[in-house]
């Protein structure tokens, strides 16, 4: 069986977990969300493609909830001593990875392909494609005015309202190689318990991919970030409130419109089922706190397959 994943950053991570462990590596295709990706000290950084990769070799830290585990920020105390950008926390273990591959871009090598290096080197044997290769940004529509996405996310802590999110590069953006062929040969399409609008959007925003998603003759079924009406951590269920109207299962699905068969929902907020069309709920409890909590979860995910 194929499986293709869309997935965010760290939450998407877990369940990418989830999945490679009762799926299978070889079985399992991760696409990536770049609309996160950002230019910072003169280093090319990918966050979500890397907590994905942190979280697939072993290396992630877990209590933390991002970044390496046994980290160190030697370089970026250096980096504030003498006045430099330091507002996105880079530590050194981190840097070593963005350092190899802001040299292979800058060497014309595309994302995927020194995405791909990077996982071979870390022993990450699932296929990792970012959605593409191009240059996609996404940009938050706010109060205070428009910023890049980790202006918005880590230099003002998310704090602001968003009344509209933008992908730059979308009509342009081509899926990266391997992408249509990854989603036409599924068996089954997961979209991650990831923020829709902000992870699991732009990699949507990549026109062939989402009409990848839409002519799809398998199942795409797609994990609730939300529990309780509340995200598990981040601004999901703001943004839901703001921009959906509402944080209940149909307001999640209303994100996905003509992309997914069901919807893997929180037993916390199996109470609101409504509204849901030719959505199928499938009720279960949707906390990763732990291994046994996270492969349970990707197997009822899985389980969406007709044997
Ligand atoms: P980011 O790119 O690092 O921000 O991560 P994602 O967008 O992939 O994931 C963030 C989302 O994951 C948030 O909206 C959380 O509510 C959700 N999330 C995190 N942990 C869990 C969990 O254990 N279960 C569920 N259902 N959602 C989770
Ligand atoms: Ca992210």
């Amino acid at each position: 069986m194929n499986v293709v994943i869309l997935s965010g950053g760290v939450g998407g991570a877990r369940f990418v977990r989830g999945v490679v462990e009762v799926a299978g590596a070889a079985a399992t295709t991760v696409i990536g969300n770049v609309g996160d990706d950002v230019e910072v000290l003169g280093l090319h950084v990918s966050p979500d493609l890397d907590s994905i990769l942190y979280a697939l070799a072993g290396l992630a830290d877990e209590q933390r909830g991002w970044g390496r585990s046994e980290e160190t920020w030697h370089a970026l105390e250096t980096v504030g001593a003498l006045d430099g950008e330091d507002w996105f926390a880079l530590g050194d273990r981190d840097l070593g990875l963005h350092l190899v591959r802001t040299e292979a871009l800058r060497g014309g090598e595309p994302l995927s392909g020194i995405t791909a290096r990077l996982a071979d080197a870390l022993g990450v044997a699932v296929q990792l494609l970012p959605a593409t290769d191009d240059r996609l940004r996404t940009w938050l529509e706010t109060p205070a005015g428009e910023f890049p996405f980790q202006e918005w996310f880590v230099a003002r802590g998310h704090r602001d309202e968003v009344d509209a999110v933008r992908f730059e590069g979308e009509e342009t953006a081509r899926p990266a190689p391997g992408v249509p062929e990854a989603i036409d040969g599924a068996d089954l399409i997961l979209l991650a318990p990831s923020n829709p609008y902000v992870s699991v959007g732009p990699i949507l925003a990549v026109r062939e991919l989402r009409d990848a998603v839409a002519r799809r003759r398998v199942p795409c079924v797609a994990v609730s970030p939300l529990i309780g009406g509340r995200a598990v951590k981040g601004p999901a269920d703001r943004m839901l409130v703001r921009l959906a109207g509402g944080t209940s299962p149909r307001h999640v699905a209303g994100c996905y419109p003509g992309l997914i068969d069901a919807l893997v929902v929180d037993e916390a907020d199996a109470d609101d089922l409504e509204g849901l069309g030719e959505v199928r709920p499938i009720v279960t409890r949707t906390l990763m706190t732990d291994a046994d909590a996270r492969r349970r979860l990707a197997e009822v995910a899985l389980g969406a397959v007709p044997a």
